[in-house]
């Protein structure tokens, strides 16, 4: 079964996949139980979608345990009990052929990899059912990575994410108060805080002023880009060679730390400005959390922001 089912009353959409396989307690077996690497050059067996390089050295093939399916009707349940059929593409983006981290490929590598997103985005968004590219990386178990060798995934869906939609609604409401895109006010108003991490021509790092988890980092477009695919070949150079600088520090300030990014982009036809957060997952969440959206976070972005200063390269 793989269905997107609506809250009885909130904009909040649940993913609902049985995929057996695909079961929490199952990934744990996997995981534990790999003896051979599946996404090894090697031992690959999936049809690959997309590659750079041959060899490739970065391979975009469909993931095994989908939690959307593009063989699904994008069937509409309308009424009280709302619900689409599960319809859109899960692939996953093996970022290199070595077990190496994410902070040692080289700059060359990682810019192809942000091109790679780029390219998969664009092609995603030529299907018109799909209204988001949702590109993400999980690093490590406490981040939910069930395989070592190095990869990202990119779920294209037909609807928008509440993340999403709750951003872009705001920037909107921001822009019709203000006058201005709430992203360059936090440039100007960060950029001489003690929570600015680093900035080059195109993108700029932060420590968000209400950072949710310890270490969070937020790297933005200075320029109003919508999407990847937007971005110029020095564009995605710098926003690739900002993340491998926001997760090379990371690492040297929080050895071994698990941690996840997402790339916030744009939904079909509306306006939003692009970025990345990272989320270090240092800490668990539990009832409180939980049950009321509110986090506790114990490193306040200012003295992560400070670390970071002192750790940078
Ligand atoms: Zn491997």
């Amino acid at each position: 079964m793989n269905e997107l089912r609506k809250h009885y009353f909130l904009d909040r959409w649940v993913v609902v996949s049985s995929e057996r396989a695909n079961r929490p307690e199952q990934i744990e077996e996997t995981h534990i139980q790999q003896k051979s690497c599946p996404f090894d050059r090697k031992n690959l067996k999936s049809p690959i979608f997309h590659k750079v390089g041959d060899p490739w050295e970065i391979a975009v093939i469909p993931n095994k345990f989908p939690a959307v399916d593009p063989q699904v009707s994008l069937s509409n349940r309308t009424g009280f009990l709302q619900s689409k059929g599960g319809f859109g593409m899960h692939e996953v983006v093996i970022d290199h052929p070595e077990h190496i981290k994410f902070q040692d490929f080289s700059d060359k590598h990682v810019t192809n990899l942000m091109g790679v997103y780029a390219q998969r985005t664009k092609a995603h968004m030529s299907d018109k059912r799909i209204e988001y590219v949702s590109v993400f990386r999980n690093e490590g178990a406490a981040a939910g990575a069930s395989i070592a060798h190095p990869h990202s995934q990119i779920l294209a869906l037909p609807i928008v994410p509440r993340m999403i939609e709750r951003e872009r609604g705001k920037q909107d409401e921001y822009i019709h108060m203000f006058g201005e895109n709430p992203f360059d006010k936090i440039y100007r108003e960060e950029k001489r805080s003690p929570r600015f991490l680093f900035e080059n021509s195109n993108f700029f790092a932060i420590a968000p002023f209400a950072s949710v988890f310890p270490g969070e980092t937020w790297i933005i477009a200075k320029r109003h880009v919508r999407t990847l695919f937007e971005l110029t070949r020095d564009e995605l150079s710098d926003f690739a060679l900002a993340l491998k600088k926001s997760i090379a520090t990371l690492t040297r300030v929080f050895p071994g730390v698990s941690y996840n990014w997402g790339i916030h982009q744009a939904p079909r036809g509306r306006d939003f400005r692009l970025h990345l957060e990272i989320y270090p997952r240092l800490t668990k969440f539990a009832g409180f959390e939980l049950s009321n959206d509110i986090y506790i976070n114990t490193v306040p972005p200012e003295s992560y922001a400070k670390e970071f200063r002192e750790a940078v390269k």
